[in-house]
């Protein structure tokens, strides 16, 4: 087999897949279905070029010239139509006019006066020459629209979005190689004796063709791969069947042929399966990156507006608190006892709200990276002590006899219960834990106690009450934002579920430990803090 017929059948293989596959993967699409017969096309020039390669006789090698021809005519045709689809030229006269010259030419095929003469050339095979005129005016219409095809991609090309420019190119650089080495075989027909051997590019055409139109699903190339793979391999094997020698020897081919078959639909099947699976994941993943940006943005609006918001609170806060306390001091008079009932709970709740408003503060300061730290040498005794003092005489000078609470503080008198920390935000989490304790134990004891933890020598605080107790299913959730008790009674509907929030994050940027312990409902609550002498 020589060079000329060895480009024919590899041209036609390759040609006749990928236009089979093309139409299996996309048959609805017009555009697939253009591209498939346009291959089928190039296929029927390939063979034909084999076969005419094959032949010794010129009766048949005329033959097969006109049945390559039945491709090689339409090839113009059908590309200048699938560029007036691919670039939505909607121009229906050039199109008619277009397939009347290739249906004319058709014609002219079935008679003896389009290819007549056969010439026999490079010592091998019979070339369609010296050509006649109606053979030069179809070379004529070959090239020029081949030019035509080119012109309208070029001025197609400025006026393209991106991708489709990135499309444009795709295909110019195929109709380019396709026509670089089918072109090169009409130099023999007009005694140009050069061996058309640029045709081994040709089949490069098909196949930029078919990635520029499966690129936008590039994954999609697995699946192409492995079906020209299987149904190259099957072919091969049909192919063999009709060199049998024997019964036997057929039906063993044959069996094969079917198990292999079978497996390669599987196997098709399979691959199918992982891409749609794979291209469903990426979509999601595409979807959920996209809430997850959302969220961000949200989260981060949210961070600015609880910073403002908190801001513009305190200051009306101040002037309700500060009034509050002086009416109560007596600088507006003497007041009734009932007054001076109200005008506490003004003061004690304004105080609350002064505290939440600290911890959403904080919070917009933690979510932000902008928590600023003063660390120093701090004494945590003076500092509890002193805490536990002032909460005890709350206690005491509130109007509210409801409360039977007794509050303790404990504390070894010879140990140093010295740490490295920031003094406002230790207070902030001690007195968060002793409001707390006092909030949710409507009666009996508070014990705050400080001792060392034996083996590193830390400071570790226990605030113990015997209040409402933490049930098992609160717990992980206690140092959670917006983490409360579900249970909590609308006797305790002031809380926000951040103080404890805010202390376990103060905690963390002091390298301590914050946690509870507690036996159930009802069974009071002991709350721990544990804080190291490590410098920051
Ligand atoms: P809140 O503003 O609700 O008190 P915290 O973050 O300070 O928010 O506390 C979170 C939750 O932990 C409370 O709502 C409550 O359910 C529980 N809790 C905190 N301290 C105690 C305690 N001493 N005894 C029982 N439950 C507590």
């Amino acid at each position: 087999m020589n060079l000329f017929g060895i480009s024919g059948i590899i041209t036609g293989i390759t040609s006749l897949l990928l236009s089979l596959i093309v139409l299996g993967h996309n048959y609805k699409n017009p555009l697939s279905r253009l591209w498939a017969l346009f291959a089928f096309l190039v296929a029927i020039w390939g063979f034909g070029v084999y076969e005419i390669a094959r032949t010794q006789s010129p009766e048949w090698a005329l033959f097969w010239w006109r049945i390559t021809h039945l491709g090689v005519i339409l090839i113009p045709v059908i590309s200048i139509h699938f560029t007036f689809l691919f670039l939505g030229i909607r121009k229906m006269w050039m199109l008619r006019f277009v397939y009347g010259i290739g249906i004319f030419f058709l014609i002219l095929n079935t008679t003896p006066y389009f290819i007549v003469n056969t010439r026999y050339v490079f010592n091998s095979f019979y070339y369609d020459s010296p050509p006649t005129n109606l053979y030069l005016l179809f070379t004529l219409f070959f090239f020029l629209s081949f030019i035509y095809t080119n012109y309208l991609l070029y001025t197609n090309y400025k006026k393209a979005s991106l991708i489709k420019q990135k499309q444009i190119l795709y295909f110019f650089l195929a109709i380019f190689i396709g026509f670089l080495g089918g072109s090169t075989n009409f130099l023999p027909v007009f005694e140009v004796d050069v061996y058309p051997i640029l045709n081994f590019i040709v089949p490069l055409y098909p196949i930029i063709l078919l990635y520029a139109i499966l690129k936008d699903r590039i994954l999609n190339i697995k699946i192409i791969t492995t079906e020209l793979f299987t149904s190259l391999v099957l072919l091969i094997i049909l192919g063999e069947l009709f060199f049998v020698k024997n019964t036997t020897e057929f039906f063993i081919k044959g069996i094969i042929f079917l198990i292999l078959s079978f497996f390669g639909y599987m196997i098709i099947r399979s691959v199918h399966a992982e891409v749609r699976a794979r291209e469903e994941i990426e979509e999601l993943a595409a979807k959920l990156e996209f809430a997850n940006l959302r969220l961000k943005q949200l989260d981060e609006a949210k961070s600015d507006f609880l910073s403002i918001a908190s801001h513009q609170l305190r200051t009306p806060l101040t002037a309700i608190k500060g009034y509050a306390s002086m009416i109560l001091e007596g600088s507006y008079g003497k007041i009734s006892a009932t007054t001076k009932s109200a005008v506490d709970k003004i003061f004690q709740s304004s105080q609350r709200l002064v505290l939440i408003i600290g911890d959403f503060l904080d919070i917009s300061h933690i979510e932000q990276g902008t928590m600023q730290y003063d660390f120093a040498a701090l004494d945590v005794k003076e500092l509890t002590k002193g805490l536990t003092d002032e909460f005890k005489a709350t206690i005491e000078s509130s109007t509210d006899k409801s409360k039977a609470l007794k509050i303790s503080f404990e504390a070894d008198e010879k140990e140093n219960f010295s740490v490295n920390a920031d003094r406002n935000k230790i207070r902030q989490v001690v007195s968060n834990l002793i409001d707390n304790s006092i909030k949710y134990t409507p009666a009996g004891f508070i014990k705050v106690s400080l001792s060392k933890v034996s083996e590193n020598g830390n400071v570790l605080l226990k605030i113990e009450d015997s209040g409402i107790g933490i049930s098992a299913e609160t717990m992980p959730n206690l140092f959670k934002k917006f983490g409360r008790a579900r249970s909590l009674s609308s006797a305790y509907a002031n809380g926000s579920g951040l103080g404890l929030y805010v202390a376990k994050e103060i905690i963390k940027a002091h390298k301590g430990k914050i946690w509870a312990e507690s036996e159930g409902e009802g069974k009071g609550s002991k709350f721990f803090v544990e804080l190291g002498e490590e410098k920051h």
